[in-house]
């Protein structure tokens, strides 16, 4: 790891402007920091803790919703009983996260600015080509190992997965996030925060330089509060998603027509991923198995695969039709 310097901020805002500076890059819990800078893929030349600031930890449920601070702990969400009863998809997306040591010390903020675990991002003393580490490098992976790759929302330039758990429910149930700069707060979906690596897989999000995330606002539904995170890995202790669905349903007063259904997919894609034509197929329509079956092959609409990550078009769609039937009786 190289040498570098280290500010422990008195306040979110001095951490915020001191980030402004080139190589300057902030800590939260660290879990995934210090991993990118003892490979050699991130390398700081200041690090800014702001891992003490207590106004920035807080977790509050309502009628209308949720705000979750951005150093509140992993662990701290899932096991906060408020938000297990109005959003049990998003405490089960960060329980099946990482491990109890990670999520002890890892926070809502630095989970959703994770990187992804593609090998080849993650070994530069090996693949000196990686677009995201280094645009206009190439590819490694492409025509390499592709078994965790993504098969939605790749480019020629990318194929990396987004690996984290948290934000595929986030996007399922509206979330929002709040970033703040010099310039003020502003909010935004948290669908709209990731973008696709197109040609520039290099940027992730929409996050500029001195900006930093400050929290999340989740609003409340019948459907998130009748929800579920299905998560599919190589093994069970912890590991990251082969595929994952978060998924919210309502029923009309009869308890059997889809009012409301929300459908997102992880480890799959490029970014936490939206499925609205699954959604569009059910709502309105008596939830059986086999308007399930219809339904779920639209979850991988427009889906490519490299090779050996082609079984996850297959796994997608069931680990779709088995949240809707768990949630929906049928199971
Ligand atoms: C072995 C292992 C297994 C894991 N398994 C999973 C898994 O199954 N699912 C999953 O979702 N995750 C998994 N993770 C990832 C883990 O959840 C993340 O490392 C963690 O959430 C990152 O949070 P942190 O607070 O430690 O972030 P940090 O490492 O402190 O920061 C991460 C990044 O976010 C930036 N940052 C942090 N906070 C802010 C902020 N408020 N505003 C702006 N920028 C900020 C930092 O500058 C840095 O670039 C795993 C990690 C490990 C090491
Ligand atoms: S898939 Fe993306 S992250 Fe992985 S080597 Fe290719 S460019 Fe780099």
């Amino acid at each position: 790891m190289r040498d570098f310097s280290y500010l422990r901020a008195a306040s979110a805002d001095e951490a915020r402007q001191a980030s402004r500076q080139a190589g300057a890059m902030l800590l939260a819990g660290g879990t995934t920091l210090l991993d990118l800078a003892k490979c050699g893929v991130a390398e700081p030349d200041q690090v800014i803790d702001i891992s003490h600031l207590s106004d920035l930890d807080r977790v509050v449920v309502d009628e209308s919703g949720a705000t979750i601070g951005a150093l509140a702990k992993m662990s701290a969400v899932a096991d906060d009983p408020a938000v297990i009863a109005a959003f049990p998809a998003i405490a089960q997306s960060l329980s099946l996260a990482a491990s109890q040591q990670l999520r002890n010390m890892a926070t809502i903020g630095g989970n959703l600015l994770q990187r992804t675990r593609c090998p080849y991002f993650r070994d530069p003393a090996t693949f000196a080509a990686c677009n995201k580490r280094n645009p206009g490098s190439g590819c490694s992976a492409i025509g390499g190992v592709t078994r965790n790759h993504a098969v939605l929302g790749a480019s020629e330039q990318c194929i990396a997965t987004y690996p984290g758990d948290l934000a595929v429910a986030l996007v399922a149930f509206d979330a929002a996030v709040e970033l703040r700069s010099d310039q003020g707060t502003r909010s935004m979906p948290v669908e709209d925060f990731f973008v696709e690596p197109g040609e520039r897989p290099d940027r992730e999000t929409v996050i500029q330089p001195g900006e930093m995330i400050t929290g999340l606002a989740i609003p409340t539904s019948a459907a998130a509060r009748n929800s579920t995170y299905l998560k599919i890995r190589d093994r069970q202790s912890y590991e990251f998603a082969a595929a994952s669905a978060a998924v919210g349903l309502d029923f009309e007063a009869d308890g059997r027509t889809v009012k409301d259904v929300r459908v997102a997919l992880g480890g799959v894609a490029t970014r936490p991923w939206r499925v609205r034509a699954v959604e569009a197929a059910l709502t309105g329509k008596a939830l059986t198995e086999d308007v399930i079956a219809a339904a779920v092959g639209h979850a991988i609409d427009g889906a490519v695969a490299q090779g050996g990550n082609h079984y996850k078009i297959e796994l997608a769609p069931r680990v779709v039709a088995r949240a809707l039937k768990s949630l929906g009786g049928l199971a």
